[in-house]
């Protein structure tokens, strides 16, 4: 898959080098490009905002230079992509990020991403953007960042670690939570008795029917004490 980043910080994206995603971009399976959204400027200055018609408070991204880096970035490399990249905007007003839209994007060859800061990105960009490629506003949460990095970085890693040979062990992501509307049961490692706390009994008795049982048993529970909402269906 390749992922190309957009932002006026693209020094905020340094951590995709490290564990797992890094080597994964080592191996040749993600090929993660950041971008300087002020390398698409042209004045002394490399301006990147302006004052919002209308009035109010902040600064807009300007659109001239988000159009021009995705013109340039939408037509780069085909040989990923035959169909048109999907470009992604993150944005406290765009769809909600689950991990079903994790899986959609995985599927995808070719991924951009615009960083927005200040206020945000001159609405006509989203329209323009739509010319070049699939477009989708995603929200990480109903909160409000001060840009769109941190966004990018967790939904590149969601999506990145859903992508085969990534994680070593590909079972490891079938039993997570939200793979299946449900979270995840509790985890013990050695030793089995620990400053007077006992790892349940169930997991070293060797049933393996019994563990899967009680496993179930507590994702279902905990699913309903911590994440009712999930079990109602309202996600
Ligand atoms: N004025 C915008 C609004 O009220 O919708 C918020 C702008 S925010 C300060 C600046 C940028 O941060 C946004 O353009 C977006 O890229 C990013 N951002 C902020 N909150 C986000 C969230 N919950 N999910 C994804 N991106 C977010």
């Amino acid at each position: 898959m390749r992922i190309d980043v957009v932002s006026i910080f693209p020094e905020y994206f340094g951590p995709l080098e490290m564990s797992l995603l890094g080597k994964a971009r080592g191996a040749g399976i993600l090929d993660i490009r950041t971008h300087d959204l002020r390398h698409w400027t042209h004045d002394r200055h490399r301006t990147v905002d302006d004052t919002p018609y209308g009035g109010g408070a902040g600064m807009v991204m300007k659109p001239e230079p988000w159009g021009e880096a995705l013109d340039e970035l939408a037509s780069d490399a085909p040989e990923h992509a035959p169909a048109a990249p999907v470009i992604i905007f993150p944005s406290p007003a765009g769809e909600l990020f689950t991990q079903a839209t994790a899986r959609e994007l995985a599927r995808e060859p070719r991924l951009i991403f615009g960083c927005g800061r200040y206020e945000g990105i001159d609405e006509r960009v989203f329209a323009h953007a739509a010319t070049l490629g699939r477009v989708r506003l995603i929200s990480l949460g109903d909160y409000v960042l001060n840009g769109g990095e941190v966004a990018v970085m967790a939904m590149i890693e969601a999506i990145g670690r859903l992508i085969p040979g990534v994680v070593g062990n590909p079972a490891s992501l079938v039993e997570e939570s939200h793979e299946d509307g449900l979270l995840e049961y509790p985890s013990y490692t050695k030793p089995a008795s620990w400053r007077g706390r006992e790892v349940p009994p169930i997991l070293l008795s060797g049933n393996h029917a019994a563990i899967d049982a009680w496993r179930r048993e507590q994702r279902v529970e905990r699913t309903r004490e911590r994440r009712p909402d999930l079990l109602a269906g309202d996600r």
